[in-house]
C-alpha cells in the first residue's frame, strides 16, 4: 500500500479508514519464492529533501552500533536490520536470533509504499492439535512444553531478512553479517542483563549440555558480568549464511543439526529436513487505520499485534485523550478500558488467517469500535468484559495464551528516509534452550493454544495444526502524517506488547511527550485484571483507579518486561529516538551526509 496514494487533505478520517480497510480486508498473503542466493545491491531512490540522517534504536549497544555502521557505509534500513539481527542473536540470545522468527514493517521513502514481511515460525508437518496435552488430556506444564522439542517451529527470521534484502537492500548481503562474525570470533563481554537471564534460566532447571557449556562456567554457574564470551560455532554459521543465504539453514549440516536438536529428549519434536527445506517467508499488506490525523500501520495475522493496537486506538478515538494527559486518572482509565475490550476480541478472533477466517475488517470497523467504545463509562470500570461480535465473526472460544519474554524490537531509519520497524523473537528466554550451530532454537509453538477447544466446547482459533503459524502479539508499527513518516515503535513482552505499544503511541501523539518520556511512562496492561508497573506510578493515581473498580493483580510492580524502542521525526525534520530504560539498549544517530 502506498501512503502517497492517500489524499491527506481531502479525505476525512472515516472515509480514509473505510477505504484502507476495504482494500486490505480483501488481500491475501503473497507467498514469495525465496530459495535462490541473495541478490546483489539494489539502488533505491532517496526521499527528496530528506536531511534527517539516520538512526538505530535497539536493545543492545553492540547491535545498535552494528546497524549504525552499516548506515554510515551507505546501507539501507533493511541492510542495517540484517546486521542488527546478526549481532542481537549473539549478544542478546535470550531474546531473539537466527533460530527464531520475526515481523518487519517497511516504509520506502521513494515510493511511499508500506509493506510487511512475515518470518513467523510454522508448525512442522508432524504437529498435532493435542501435542501440548499429556496422556490424560491435560495441558502440559508450560515450561515442560517450552523445553520440549515439540515447541520448536521452523525458524523464519533469516529467510525473512533475505526476502526484505532482496527488495530493499543496497549493500551486498555477505557484508552485513560481518559485525556478527567478528564479535562471535573475538568475543564480547557478558552484559548485566544477559547474566541475569542466564541466572533465571539456570534456576528453572537443567539446560541441554551444549547450552549449559555455552552459558555457564561449570554447567550451573552463570557466566559472570564482564566475562568474555566467544561463539566460534555461531561465527561459522554466519559465514555460511553470508555466502548461501537462508538456504544454509534449510539444508546441509546446520539443518541436520537443527533436526537432531529438536529430536533429542525430553519430549522430542517431529521437525524434519523437509519442514526446514519448505519454509518460505511472506510479504503481506500491512493492516492500517487512522488515528486522529495519523495513519497507523502494523502487522496483520498471524500477529494479533496490528489489529489489537488499532482496536485500542480505534476505541480511544472516541475520547479526547489530549485533554486528559499523562498524569490524569481519566487518561489511564480510558487506556485501561480500551485495552480490556481490544484484548477480549484479540484473544477470541485472531489467529493464522490462512487457517481461520479472521474478521479483520469487522474488528476494525468504525461503527463496531464505536459500539465497543460506548461500553466504557467515564467514572466506573466495566464489571465484565466479553468479546464482541464484530461483523463477519464466527463463534470462537477465548484463548489465554500470549507468549513470555524472549523478544527484541528495533527501529532503523536510513539516510534516505526508509524505515524498518522489526520485532524478532525466540519466544521464551533462550527459546527452547536447545542449541544448534551456535544459536538457540525457538519455542514459538507454545504460542498456540495448548487445547483445541475451550471449556464450553467452542473451537479455539489459535489451536495447533501442521503448517500453521502460532498467533503472535508482536506489534512493529509505523505511523504517518500528511504523507510523511512520523514515528516507528514496537516492543517485546508477549501479549503485553499490545499494551506497551498503545501506551507509547498515545504518550507521543496525544499526551505530547518526547519518545523517551512516552517509553518511560508506567506500563499498564489490562488483558483481564490490570498489571501495572506500580513503582513508576503515583500511589494516588493507583488509589483513584482502584476506587473506580479497576482491580490490580499482585502487590509488586509489574509490566517491566518491555523493551520499547522508538524513533520519531520531529516537525523540524530531526529524528529523536528512545531506548527503554528497563533494558540496556541504545539509540545511535547517524548524521546526514549529503554525498550519499
Ligand atoms: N512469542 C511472543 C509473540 O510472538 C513474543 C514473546 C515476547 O514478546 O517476549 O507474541
Amino acid at each position: 500500500m502506498s501512503i502517497k496514494s492517500i489524499n491527506w487533505r481531502g479525505a476525512t478520517c472515516a472515509v480514509l479508514a473505510a477505504a484502507l480497510l476495504t482494500g486490505i480486508a480483501g488481500c491475501t498473503p503473497v507467498a514469495v519464492q525465496g530459495s535462490s542466493p541473495p541478490a546483489g545491491p539494489i539502488e533505491a531512490a532517496a526521499e527528496p529533501n530528506w536531511t534527517s540522517g539516520g538512526m538505530v534504536a535497539a536493545a543492545n549497544p553492540l547491535a545498535a552500533e552494528a546497524g549504525a555502521e552499516v548506515l554510515r557505509a551507505g546501507g539501507s534500513a533493511v541492510d542495517a536490520a540484517v546486521a542488527v539481527q546478526g549481532v542481537l542473536s549473539l549478544v542478546e540470545p535470550q531474546s531473539s536470533g537466527i533460530g527464531g522468527g520475526a515481523f518487519l514493517v517497511h516504509y520506502s521513502a521513494a515510493t511511499g509504499d508500506v509493506i510487511t514481511y512475515d518470518g513467523r515460525e510454522v508448525a512442522p508437518r508432524g504437529a498435532t492439535a493435542d501435542m501440548f496435552l499429556d496422556a490424560g488430556g491435560k495441558p502440559l506444564r508450560f515450561f515442560d512444553a517450552v523445553r520440549s522439542g515439540r515447541s520448536v517451529g521452523v525458524p523464519g527470521a533469516v529467510a525473512m531478512l533475505e526476502l526484505a534484502h532482496r527488495e530493499h537492500g543496497r549493500l551486498p548481503w555477505r557484508q552485513l553479517w560481518r559485525p556478527g562474525i567478528t564479535l562471535a570470533e573475538t568475543g564480547f563481554a557478558v552484559s548485566p542483563r544477559l547474566h541475569e537471564m542466564i541466572t533465571a534460566v539456570v534456576a528453572r532447571g537443567s539446560l541441554p549440555a551444549n547450552s549449559a557449556a555455552y552459558l555457564t562456567l561449570d554447567g550451573k554457574t552463570p557466566r559472570p558480568v564482564g566475562s568474555l564470551l566467544r561463539n566460534p560455532d555461531y561465527a561459522a554459521t554466519l559465514r555460511r549464511i553470508a555466502v548461501q543465504g537462508a538456504k544454509a539453514l534449510r539444508e546441509g549440516p546446520i539443518a541436520e543439526e537443527i533436526v537432531s536438536a529438536v529430536r533429542a529428549d525430553p519430549m522430542p519434536g517431529t521437525l524434519t529436513l523437509e519442514d526446514l527445506r519448505d519454509y518460505r517467508p511472506n510479504r503481506l499488506e500491512p493492516v492500517c487505520s487512522t488515528y486522529r490525523v495519523y495513519l497507523v500501520c502494523g502487522m496483520r495475522p498471524p500477529s494479533s499485534g496490528g489489529v489489537a493496537v488499532l482496536s485500542v486506538l480505534g476505541i480511544l478515538s472516541h475520547v479526547d485523550m489530549a485533554a486528559r494527559g499523562a498524569t490524569t486518572v481519566a487518561g489511564w482509565h480510558y487506556l485501561i478500558e480500551a485495552q480490556r475490550l481490544a484484548y477480549a476480541d484479540r484473544d477470541t478472533y485472531v489467529a493464522d488467517d490462512r487457517y481461520e477466517a479472521v474478521p479483520i475488517a469487522g474488528l476494525l470497523d468504525r461503527d463496531y469500535l464505536a459500539s465497543r467504545a460506548a461500553l466504557v463509562s467515564p467514572g466506573r470500570a466495566m464489571q465484565r468484559v466479553e468479546p464482541g461480535r464484530p461483523p463477519g465473526a464466527q463463534l470462537r472460544g477465548r484463548d489465554a495464551t500470549g507468549g513470555t519474554t524472549g523478544t527484541s524490537h528495533f527501529v532503523v531509519v536510513d539516510g534516505r528516509g526508509n524505515v524498518v520497524s522489526m520485532t524478532t523473537t525466540v519466544e521464551s528466554l533462550f527459546g527452547s534452550q536447545r542449541m544448534a550451530g551456535g544459536f538457540f532454537l525457538n519455542n514459538q509453538l507454545t504460542d498456540f493454544s495448548f487445547t483445541p477447544f475451550d471449556d464450553k466446547g467452542q473451537p479455539i482459533a489459535n489451536a495447533v495444526a501442521p503448517g500453521k503459524k502460532p498467533r503472535s502479539s508482536m506489534s512493529p508499527t509505523i505511523v504517518f502524517r500528511d504523507g510523511r513518516f512520523e514515528l516507528a515503535v514496537g516492543s517485546p513482552g508477549g501479549h503485553a506488547i499490545i499494551g506497551y505499544v498503545a501506551k507509547s503511541i498515545v504518550g507521543m501523539l496525544d499526551w505530547g511527550l518526547t519518545p523517551q518520556a512516552a517509553v518511560d511512562l508506567p506500563n499498564v496492561i489490562a488483558r483481564g485484571l490490570v498489571v501495572a508497573e506500580t513503582a513508576r506510578m503515583d500511589p494516588a493515581l493507583i488509589e483513584s483507579l482502584r476506587a473506580m473498580g479497576h482491580e490490580f493483580r499482585g502487590g509488586r510492580s509489574g509490566g517491566e518486561a518491555s523493551g520499547i524502542h522508538a524513533v520519531r521525526r520531529l516537525s523540524d525534520g530531526r529524528l529523536e529516538g528512545a531506548a527503554d530504560s528497563r533494558r540496556e539498549g541504545k539509540v545511535v544517530a547517524v548524521p546526514y551526509d549529503s554525498t550519499r
